[in-house]
This record gives structure tokens, sequence and C-alpha cells, in this order.
């Protein structure tokens, strides 16, 4: 990692553009800020509207020449920065936790998950399959065959900052597409760190740029420019509406990954420990910030009180600290504005009459009073009409829900304007075959929690939660443009109408 490099002192990152590390063209900055301790752990460079312009016309100056080179090789140094990823894990996964604050162990995992969009992508270099259409004539042939698009935009969230920028960066690159990267502002230097490992692998200038700053100025900048061809975004859904207003003006290609309120259904014949187990994971993991979390558990009636006794128990016995500890199970929020928000959304359930079941306090000790902590919360008695049940949180809250039968438990899970992920947990295969037809949402989970989506199998959401599909197939799709062919090596035919057929 020759830029980004973040240990006990303050570190700086800069632009990339052009294949130069850059700093912004007024020279301004903003500072990352460690939300386990609130710590300033590194200076970086605050791109301006200019900056941005320049990253795509950089990657638009590449793309003839990056295009050109056949998928199978550009796909290898795609393998080769995926090497580059787990040779540095340990790194990159420090790293990660310093930035973001999830538990080192949470952050080994993403990396893992990086690594392995990269390598499955690499793979399609191989493949990036078209089709071949038998014509309706003799003597002529139908097919179509995948382009490049030209300059693709990727804007990811802080939540997932290796992971979520990878599924876009690996099948973006095999495609042939070149790349401006822009991170959100709280998750910039592993950012920082996997542009450094694309240039290493020998990704030719150009090819990937890194813009970070403000989304408002610089995002807005790199949606406005008419040589940006297809836009990748992740993140909230009213961030995206706006997103997609503005690809609107190009009729531009895009694929938008956005918010959830996600259902975990749990009938009454499933396995009690082993739901509750996977609830906990769904709705605690990354401390409750993955687009893909349980925020409502809706429980059968019958099963109600065993299932919220067993699960508060173990919800509230889980290890939250800065999760450079090797204990922490549960690292801090992302920053103040998170802590402030998901605080204020405690006070609303109390209010709204929900039951406070574990959680919901603020830290007093002095390692995590200094940090954005909050405790695993549970509300009981939750209906589907208060404002935690249909908002999204985005932290470690989760709601458990009554409901009569399964017909009321889908009922209940669709009464929201999401539709990202989705699980129930059942032994009756009539349960779960309903939940696949029936649940209005991009992915539904038969015995697993509502998190784990795998790079193979296309993902996306439904109603707010999204447009569109990313990952396996659907990335080749998405990344390159068909187009179709017809040979006709005939030499015979003639069209029918005027002047041919009079002559
Ligand atoms: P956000 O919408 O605030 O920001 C996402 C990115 O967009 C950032 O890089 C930001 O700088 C940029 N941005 C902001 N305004 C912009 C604008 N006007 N034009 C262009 N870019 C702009 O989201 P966040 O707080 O970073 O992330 C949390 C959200 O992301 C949650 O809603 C979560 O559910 C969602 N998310 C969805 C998925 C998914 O796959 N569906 C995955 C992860 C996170």
């Amino acid at each position: 990692m020759s830029e980004t490099r973040v240990e006990q002192t303050r570190t700086y990152s800069r632009l990339y553009i052009g294949g130069e590390h850059v700093d912004s063209s007024d020279g301004s900055t903003f500072q990352i800020i460690n939300p386990a301790n609130q710590g300033v752990v590194a200076e970086v460079a605050k791109a301006t509207p200019e900056d941005a312009r320049a990253a795509v016309e950089a990657a638009q100056q590449a793309f003839r020449s990056w295009a050109k080179i056949p998928a199978a090789q550009r796909a290898e140094s795609v393998f080769r920065a995926g090497e580059l990823i787990r040779s540095r894990k340990d790194e990159l996964a420090r790293l990660l936790t310093i930035e973001e604050g999830k538990a080192l162990r949470e952050s080994a995992v993403e990396v893992g998950e990086a690594y392995k969009a990269f390598m499955y992508f690499a793979g399609e270099g191989r493949r990036l399959w078209s089709i071949v259409t038998p014509s309706e004539q003799p003597e002529k042939f139908a097919m179509t065959v995948r382009r490049p698009l030209g300059v693709v935009v990727v804007i990811t969230p802080w939540n997932f900052p290796i992971v979520t920028p990878s599924w876009g960066i690996a099948p973006a690159l095999v495609c042939g597409n070149t790349v401006v990267f822009k991170p959100a502002s709280n998750t910039p230097l592993v950012a920082a760190a996997l542009v450094d490992l694309l240039a290493e692998a020998g990704v030719p200038q150009g090819v990937i740029n890194l813009i970070t700053g403000p989304g408002g100025t610089v995002g807005e900048t790199l949606l406005s420019h008419p040589d940006v061809k297809a836009v990748t975004f992740t993140g909230e859904s009213a961030t995206g509406k706006r997103v997609a207003e503005m690809n609107a003006q190009f009729l531009r290609r895009q694929v938008l990954e956005l918010g959830g309120k996600n259902p975990l259904i749990v009938a009454r014949d499933c396995e009690l420990d082993l739901t509750v187990g996977a609830a906990l994971f769904a709705s605690f993991s990354n401390t409750g910030q993955r687009c893909t979390c349980t925020s409502r558990i809706i429980v059968e009636k019958p099963l109600v009180e065993a299932f919220t006794r067993k699960f508060v128990d173990v919800a509230s016995g889980l290890r939250v600290g800065n999760g450079l500890h090797p204990h922490t199970e549960m690292g801090p929020v992302v920053s103040q504005g998170a802590f402030d928000k998901i605080h204020r959304y405690i006070d609303i359930g109390v209010r709204e009459g929900a039951k406070l079941l574990t959680g919901g306090y603020k830290y007093t000790d002095s390692e995590r009073s200094r940090g954005f902590f909050i405790p695993p919360t549970v509300f009981g008695d939750v209906s589907n009409d208060m404002k935690i049940a249909q908002d999204e949180i985005f932290g470690p809250v989760v709601g458990i829900l009554e409901a009569a039968n399964i017909d009321d438990a889908i009922a209940i899970a669709n009464d929201t304007r999401y539709g990202l992920s989705s699980a129930i947990y059942t032994k009756d295969i009539q349960n779960a075959y309903k939940a696949i037809e029936e649940i209005d949402a991009g992915v539904t989970f038969i015995n697993q929690g509502t998190s784990g989506v795998e790079v193979g199998a296309s993902f996306g959401g439904v109603k707010d939660s999204g447009y569109g599909r990313e990952l396996g197939e659907a990335a080749i799709d998405h990344f390159t443009e068909k187009k179709t062919v017809y040979i006709d090596y005939s030499y015979a035919r003639r069209p029918w109408f005027f002047p041919w057929e009079s002559s």
C-alpha cells in the first residue's frame, strides 16, 4: 500500500487520478475519526468538482485502450488484485476496524468476501458469454456480442467499505470499463488501499480513479458528467432517488442498492435455539449496520414468549467494545451522527409504547463513553405501524412483533416501503414456499438469517430498497452492452421492396 497507511499516528490519503496520487486542487482535506475513541486517524484529500471532472476525463481517456485488451488478460489484473487482498488481509482488516469500527473478526470476514468477489469476476473474464440465436433465414447468422460501456462511476457507503466497492469495481474492470470510485467520507482509507492494490496488480493508469469528498458536491459532479455511462450506487433510499433523477437526464444505466427494514419470520415449528442464534447474528452483526440486517423479528404467537426470553438473554450478553480487542463481538456505530440518530429512535420507540427489553442506554465506563457504542437493543410488543417498525434505524436495534399465523406474518413482513432481504425459520415446506412466493423482497432466506449473500447469485431489492441487480450473472449484464449482429453469407438475398423487387 503505497499511499495510505494508518498506524498509531495520523496519516494522509490523497486522490488517485490518471495513475497519479494527487492533492485536491484547492488543497483542502477532511479528517477521519476512529469511532471507538473519537481519535483523529487520518487527513484525507477533499476533492473539488474540478477534481471529479478530471477523474472522469482520465477514465475516458484510458477507456479505448483498456477495452481493447482481451477480457482474459484484463481479468489477470483483477485476479492479481484479489491475491494481494488476500495476502494483506490482516493489514486491511485492521485499517477497516480503525475507520469503520466493526469487530476485527468481522473486518477479516469482509476482506475475505472482497477477495471472493475479485476471484469470481476474474473467472468471468474467460467467459463473458453471449448468445447465438438460430436465424429465420438460411445462410444467415444472428448473435449478440458484449461490449464495454465506457466510464463507470461506483459510489459506495461506509458500512462495507471494501466488499461493496469490490462488487462494483471487479466486474466493471473485467468487462472492459474504466472506473471512477467515490467512497463514503467516513471510510476512504480502506477505499484508497483497495485502489493502491489495483494499481500494484497492474491496472493501467486512468483505468481506476479515486475521488474522496462529499457526495452532495463531488458525487453530483460525477453524475453530471456526460461521459459517465453507468452508475453503481449503494446508499440510502433518499440518496438513491436523487441519483436516479440525475441518471435519468442521460438515460444512463444504473444499479441502486438501497435501504432495508428486513423481516425474519419465526414459525411455530422452527428449531428454537438455531433460530435465536441466527436472529442474533442477523440483528447485531456489523453493529446492526448492514443493509440486510434483521430489524423486525416476526414471531408466531405460540412461540413469542419463549423466543423473546432466549433472544433477550443472548443479546444482552454480547461483548461490546473496541473492535480491535480480540474478544469484542460488537463494535461501535460509525459516527456521532449515527449514534444520535439511533438514540433518537430508541426514544421514539419508548414513546410509541414498545417495551424496551434490553439495551437503549448510554455507556458510562471510561472506555466506551469515549466512543460511539450502543448496546444491543431489543424492543418487545412492537406493532408494525410504529415508526421503529417502519423506518430504517441502521444500528443495533431490533423489534419483536407477534403474528397470528404465517399468512399474518407475511402480511406484516410486506407492510413496509422496503423490500431488500427477508427470512423464515421453519421446517414446514409449505411455509417455506409461501415465503418464497409471497414476500416482496429481493432476497428470501430459508433457515438462514437475513444476511450473508454470496457473490455468485444476483443481489438487489424491490420497492424503496433498490433498482436493478448486482453480482452473479447480473453484474455482467449491468456492465456490458449487448450488440446484436446479423451476418448474411448467402450473397443472394434481396430486400423485397422497391426498387429491387421491380428490377
Ligand atoms: P448515503 O446515501 O448517505 O451515502 C452513500 C454514498 O453516496 C456516499 O459515498 C455519499 O458520499 C454519496 N452521496 C451522498 N449524497 C450524494 C449525492 N447527492 N449524489 C451522489 N452521491 C451522493 O448512505 P450511507 O449513510 O453512506 O450508507 C447507509 C445506507 O446504505 C443505508 O440506508 C443502507 O441500508 C444502505 N446500504 C444498502 C446496501 C444494499 O446493498 N442495498 C448495502 C449497504 C448499505
